[in-house]
């Protein structure tokens, strides 16, 4: 992969062992000839599979003799490419170990510089323009390196050998800070003064690699209000970053694989466990913490009176993140009071990525910085696809060769500013990667702006795939998992919507499927849902539902009078939309309990169980009938627990699990397949929930499966692209 320093540490490695020879970029990976003694050889060899430069995968080796050539010394040749081969475009990287510490070196001629990298960190993604990846064709072209940075850039033995953003006070950008009006402070005194800016308790606008933050102390509860206020979002949580991994553990309680996350070289936001509840997430006992990840962020940290700042995409709720120094001033201004500008345009926008971990795994949730565009090893090769995925947590996936390529999370495709953020970045990947789409795939939902896209588009097919057949689809992708020689699998599809082919809304689905087809073998029984779209805000709607279903009077915190519009509604059933929604039974229960009876952000009510629940094991009884799994006894009995939400939840998330191990056993004894059946995978937005991801692996485990949970691309909508894609491959073959 380009960008990542291989050369150079071939090159250093060649000279230690006293070996002579080349080595190369090519289109098929890295070639290089070795030549000197059998001793040099072995000891190139194994420094070679000990310590690999920290940003390079070795996939595979291959190695064969070749007869003496008579190298006189070791030489990077460049690099050869054929026209339309696909080239990797390398993510953007926190900052190095080696790079902080010239950065803290005081005599370093890089001490406190805010944009120091090298080939094993910095921006790239975000800054490239075209390919190949060349400064000329980065937003660093602006910058014409000083005779310092230059000889770096050309030493085969540096570290910052053609690390293309390699810049230094003298010759690279450099940060401001503006009033609404006007500039206030440049270079070191402009962080200075923004610090002082943040201990007052003021909302500071920061640009960082992908987009602008909005900071303010994590700390200060006033602080935190003002920017909730000011952002219009009433309690989604915000995101923290922390100085360090200590000043994540007085804030959240974090296991091995959390702190190995959170200093990741992808730096992502990780979602641990609270230790207070606050502002920063009301309601919520949980935290999403990132660690700095570039030189200007460890700048803001060095000698400040805090250690934890709110971070949060300088955005208005919903729209997509704003990128431009002019757009950021218009967009931003009623935000923010100052700005933390610099003078290194952001080409493509990336919002910050989030993770869970599971069994030692990261699980990404949001997959955009330092993820994004790193593709996705398919295993086998694929057409040239693309795959729009779907309205909410949008990200679109093109495909070529083995590779997936997602895009970074667009953002909730539901207005045009979005969807130009889209078309725009699929112009950008399309030309990066050299894909030139044969088809596309697309959600059945008609309504969808990503569907009218796709079916808008000229000269090439169009595929429609079902949402959950999608999810499973991606799962069993990012699994490797080939139906062809192992039989179909058993997908777990939970979430809060998605278009079914009967033209109800799906979202609690057990399919046996493979590639290219599914039999939706169990669902949710359908429960009516009155008024759409408002119930899923309004959470007491599908908490009355799902009550007058079970045949029970529970009273809800809402007035009588829009108890008895909605009560009427699922009488009669005008305007009402049938629903096995999986999502929608969690906003039910979360109603019934009388935790909450609107949500305010999406998952809201479903996260808030999740953190509710003790370790009580008690299961509540469900039943079927015929393909249908009825969770009316399970409804009566948790209405009779609701004095105590904390054991009524841990015994909802117990039966959840239950049922889908007993469903998934119905399935396997129906199927005649017996063993040949044992492959389940988990997907869907629910499967955010790392309680019942937990405790449905146990069960599942348990009674004979195999479970595949999602790790590389999320359980939610951000990874329906990649299940589209490769259904709609197996489409154009079948
Ligand atoms: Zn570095
Ligand atoms: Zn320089
Ligand atoms: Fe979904």
């Amino acid at each position: 992969m380009q960008g990542v320093g291989f050369r150079p540490w071939i090159h250093q490695l060649a000279a230690r062992h006293g070996l002579a020879g080349f080595v190369l970029n090519s289109t098929a990976g890295v070639v290089m000839e070795l030549e000197g003694t059998e001793e040099a050889l072995a000891g190139f060899h194994l420094d070679f599979t000990e310590h690999p430069p920290p940003l390079a995968a070795v996939e595979s080796v291959t190695e064969e003799t070749l007869p003496d050539a008579g190298y006189k010394g070791f030489a990077i040749r460049e690099s050869s490419s054929e026209p339309d081969a696909f080239v990797l475009v390398p993510p953007d990287v926190g900052t190095c170990a080696e790079c902080f510490a010239e950065f803290r070196d005081a005599a370093n001629r890089r001490a406190g510089y805010p944009f120091t990298n090298c080939t094993h960190c910095g921006p790239r993604y975000t800054i490239i323009r075209d390919v190949p990846y060349d400064r000329a064709f980065t937003t660093m072209a602006e910058f014409p390196m000083c005779p310092a940075c230059q000889a770096e850039y050309e030493d085969p033995s540096s570290r910052r050998f053609h690390a293309e953003p390699n810049a230094c006070p003298e010759c690279g950008p450099h940060v401001e800070l503006w009033d609404q009006r006007q500039r206030l402070q440049a270079g070191g005194d402009a962080v200075a003064a923004t610090q002082r800016l943040l201990e007052q308790g003021h909302i500071v606008a920061i640009k960082g690699l992908g987009g602008f933050h909005l900071a303010c102390l994590a700390d200060d509860d006033a602080a935190v209000r003002l920017l909730r206020e000011r952002k219009r979002r009433s309690d989604k949580p915000f995101a923290v970053m922390v100085r360090d991994v200590e000043a994540a553990e007085t804030r959240g309680v974090l296991g091995d694989e959390d702190r190995a996350a959170l200093a990741s070289p992808r730096r992502p936001i990780v979602i641990v466990p609270a230790r207070r509840v606050s502002a920063i997430a009301p309601g919520l006992h949980w935290i999403g913490m990132m660690l700095p990840y570039t030189p200007l962020h460890h700048l803001l940290f060095a000698g400040a009176a805090y250690e934890a700042l709110v971070m949060t995409s300088g955005n208005l709720s919903e729209e997509p993140i704003a990128s431009g120094n002019e757009e950021v001033a218009a967009r931003l201004h009623p935000l923010a009071s100052h700005f933390l500008l610099h003078n290194r345009q952001i080409q493509t926008r990336a919002d910050d990525s989030v993770v869970r971990t599971f069994e030692g795994r990261e699980r990404v949730m949001r997959r955009s910085r330092g993820y994004a565009p790193t593709p996705v090893d398919l295993g086998r090769g694929c057409g040239q696809l693309l795959a729009v995925g779907g309205e909410l947590k949008n990200a679109f996936c093109l495909t070529k060769d083995h590779y997936a390529v997602l895009s970074q999370h667009i953002g909730d495709l539901e207005n045009l500013e979005t969807l130009r953020v889209f078309e725009e970045t699929l112009e950008h990947m399309k030309r990066f990667f050299r894909i030139a789409p044969v088809a596309v795939a697309h959600d059945l939902h008609p309504g969808y702006l990503s569907t009218r896209f796709a079916v808008g588009m000229e000269g090439v097919r169009k595929i429609g795939v079902q949402h959950h057949h999608a999810h499973i689809a991606a799962c069993m992708a990012e699994n490797h998992l080939d139906t062809n020689r192992q039989g179909p699998v058993i997908g777990v599809a939970l979430d809060g919507t998605g278009y079914g082919t009967d033209g109800k809304i799906w979202g609690g689905e057990f399919l046996v499927c493979d590639y290219a087809g599914f039999e939706r073998a169990y669902h949710f029984r359908y429960v009516p849902l009155a008024g759409g779209d408002a119930a899923v805000k309004e959470v007491w709607r599908s908490g009355l539902a799902y009550a007058r279903d079970a045949g029970l009077e529970v009273p809800f915190a809402v007035t009588p009078e829009a108890m008895a519009v909605v009560d009427r509604m699922i009488g009669s059933r005008i305007n009402t939309v049938d629903t096995s929604s999986c999502g929608r039974l969690f906003d039910a229960v979360a109603a019934i309990l009388g935790v909450r009876m609107k949500a305010n952000y999406e998952g809201q009510a479903a996260m808030e169980l999740e953190a509710l629940a003790n370790d009580d094991a008690g299961v509540y009884r469900f039943d079927y009938d015929g393909g249908e799994l009825d969770f009316r006894e399970t409804i009566r009995s948790l209405a009779g627990n609701a004095a105590d939400p904390a054991t009524a939840a841990a015994r909802f998330h117990n039966t959840l699990a239950r049922a889908i191990a007993e469903t998934c056993l119905r399935i396997r004894a129906a199927s005649g397949l017996g063993q040949g059946l044992r492959r389940v995978c988990l997907s869907g937005g629910v499967f955010q929930n790392i309680l019942l991801l937990k405790k449905a692996a146990h069960a599942l485990r348990a009674a004979g499966f195999e479970i595949y949970p999602h790790s590389l691309v999320p359980p939610n909508d951000g990874g329906l692209a990649l299940g589209q894609a490769v259904i709609a491959d197996a489409a154009l073959r079948g």
